[in-house]
């Protein structure tokens, strides 16, 4: 049985047109994940690393580990989606154009990752913290807004995210740093089911949400 999808994608955005690389992976097995499951590492690396660590309900120390969050399920699909950073040469400050990108790409790949997530009845794991709210209610002490919808980050949940795209998509991600534009920026979800999903019924909903 075919488990994976590659294409590339147009998407008419309000000011510019972009070029996306889809690529979408289905696993039978969600216990191949444990491999990837570092939660010491990651945990050290978002507390000294990220100015959202302990300020939004969806990042750590409060977001729920992978492995409690996959034990209510079998299968899962990994969805990552890129684009060049040639489509936004017009936004001459690097960290702005790389942002640019990021915004429209994990925007993308979430509208995916929760479609699939609703046709499957599962459960998805996103790109990037919480951006329900405005400001997450984490940083006034009061609970979460909205407890149902909100979804933690892939890497939240201590996946190597870095690792599985590399051994699993053949997508090696790349980092704004020192200043200098990465070629390409990425965006990558995962969506966890007990449902049978056909790499077909993926290629539909991935055209109904460029096709928008
Ligand atoms: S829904 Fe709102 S309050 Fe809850 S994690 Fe997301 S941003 Fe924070």
């Amino acid at each position: 049985m075919e488990d994976t999808i590659f294409l590339e994608k147009k998407k008419v955005l309000t000011n510019r047109t972009i070029f996306v690389k889809v690529k979408g992976k289905l696993f039978t097995d969600v216990s191949i994940f444990h491999n990837y499951f570092e939660e010491d590492r990651i945990e050290k690396a978002c507390k000294e690393g990220c100015p959202n660590y302990g300020k939004k309900w969806s990042c750590p120390p409060f977001s729920k580990s992978f492995l409690s969050l996959e034990k209510d399920y079998t299968s899962a699909c990994m969805i990552c989606f890129s684009t060049q950073m040639e489509y936004y040469a017009d936004i001459k400050n690097k960290y702005l154009a790389v942002k640019a990108a990021n915004v429209t790409l994990k925007s993308l790949v979430e509208k995916c990752a929760r479609a699939v997530e609703t046709y499957t009845d599962g459960y998805s794991l996103l790109s990037g913290s919480c951006r329900l709210c405005k400001s997450c209610q984490c940083k006034i002490n009061l609970p979460c807004k909205h407890p149902e919808k909100m979804r933690y980050s892939m890497e939240a949940t201590a996946l190597n995210v870095q690792k599985l795209c590399d051994d699993f998509l053949n997508h090696h991600l790349l980092w704004y740093t020192d200043k200098v534009l990465p070629e390409y920026a990425s965006a990558v979800a995962l969506v966890l089911f007990n449902q049978h999903l056909e790499i077909d019924q993926l290629s539909d909903i991935l055209n109904d949400i460029f096709s928008e």
